[in-house]
């Protein structure tokens, strides 16, 4: 996992950079976290994209909710945008990208036509999204091979290359890398318990508060399930007592070391110990 701090400086970069990237294609894709679809955003990305053709992907829908990830998929569109899940890591939902892609620039490609170009080229496609949504895993998985990535810094810069993707889609081999909305405390702890920002940040005690308070209002039979509670207590510093007894989180004096709970319960979501779960949804949305 990769680290980049975000300064003023940094970001007007980023989004100079993806500027100059949109000169050379034809469609963005919008890269996104399904289980925080908002949070995972770039607070920017409309005025970074102006009218650039966009196709949204909603990334790791193998770990959202799936009845969320249809709310955000119908939310979108009620918006015009076309969003589709994918998990870019196994590939499923992949093989779509290119048709919609080619669909999305059919005008232009027919413009093109019309004056006379018989075999336009290919479509031509850009990543972007926040760091750790997954752009370097869906590279790969668009090539179909493993593709260097580059230092994951903006600013870091080398020749551009494009990636062939089947005979009709090529796709820059670097991705646009944008910073999130993270000034909102709401979304920092979204991103701390996807694991898109890393566990040092933010206090982890805290991103566990926020994990578990979250399951207890959304998911709370899977909670209950997961350390065998019979009733999730409201009181937080009861729940994490409760936890830790339950799994042996104790310190050699006897007492529950919260830490230890914090970690099993951030383990526990990341690896979907507590099931596919999203951690937004449209009406929730901030
Ligand atoms: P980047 O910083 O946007 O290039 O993100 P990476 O491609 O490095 O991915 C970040 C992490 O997310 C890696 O551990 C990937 O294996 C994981 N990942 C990426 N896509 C998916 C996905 O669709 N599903 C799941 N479960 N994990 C994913």
């Amino acid at each position: 996992m990769t680290v980049i701090q975000w300064f003023p400086g940094h970001m007007a970069k980023a989004k100079r950079e993806v500027q100059e990237k949109l000169k050379l294609i034809d469609v963005a894709f919008e890269l996104l976290d399904a289980r925080v679809p908002m949070s995972s955003r770039n607070p920017m990305i409309d005025e970074i994209l102006g009218q650039k053709p966009r196709l949204i992907l909603l990334n790791k829908a193998d770990m959202a909710d799936e009845a969320v990830t249809e709310q955000w998929i119908r939310y979108f569109h009620d918006q015009g945008r076309l969003a589709l899940p994918i998990d870019a890591q196994s590939g499923t939902g992949v093989r779509q990208i290119a048709a919609a892609a080619k669909e999305m620039v059919k005008d232009k490609f027919e413009k093109m036509r019309a004056k006379g170009i018989k075999n336009p080229r290919p479509v031509r496609a850009l990543i972007v999204g926040i760091p750790n949504v997954g752009k370097s895993t869906l590279i790969n998985r668009l090539a179909g091979r493993h593709i260097a990535k580059t230092g994951d810094k903006p600013g870091v810069t080398k020749a551009q290359q494009w990636i062939k993707v089947g005979k009709e889609m090529e796709l820059l081999d670097t991705p646009g890398i944008l910073w999130p909305k993270f000034e909102d405390e709401d979304v920092g702890y979204k991103l701390a318990v996807t694991g898109a920002i890393k566990d040092e940040i933010l206090n982890l005690q805290d991103v566990a508060v926020y994990a578990l308070r979250f399951l207890s209002t959304h998911y709370p039979n899977r909670l209950a399930e997961r350390y065998g509670l019979d009733d999730i207590p409201d009181d937080i510093v009861a729940l994490f007592d409760t936890i830790g007894r339950r799994r042996g989180c104790l310190t050699s004096g006897g007492a529950v070391d919260y830490d230890k709970v914090a970690d099993i319960v951030l383990y526990d979501i990341r690896t979907e110990k507590l099931g596919r779960l999203s951690f937004e949804t449209p009406a929730s949305r901030t």
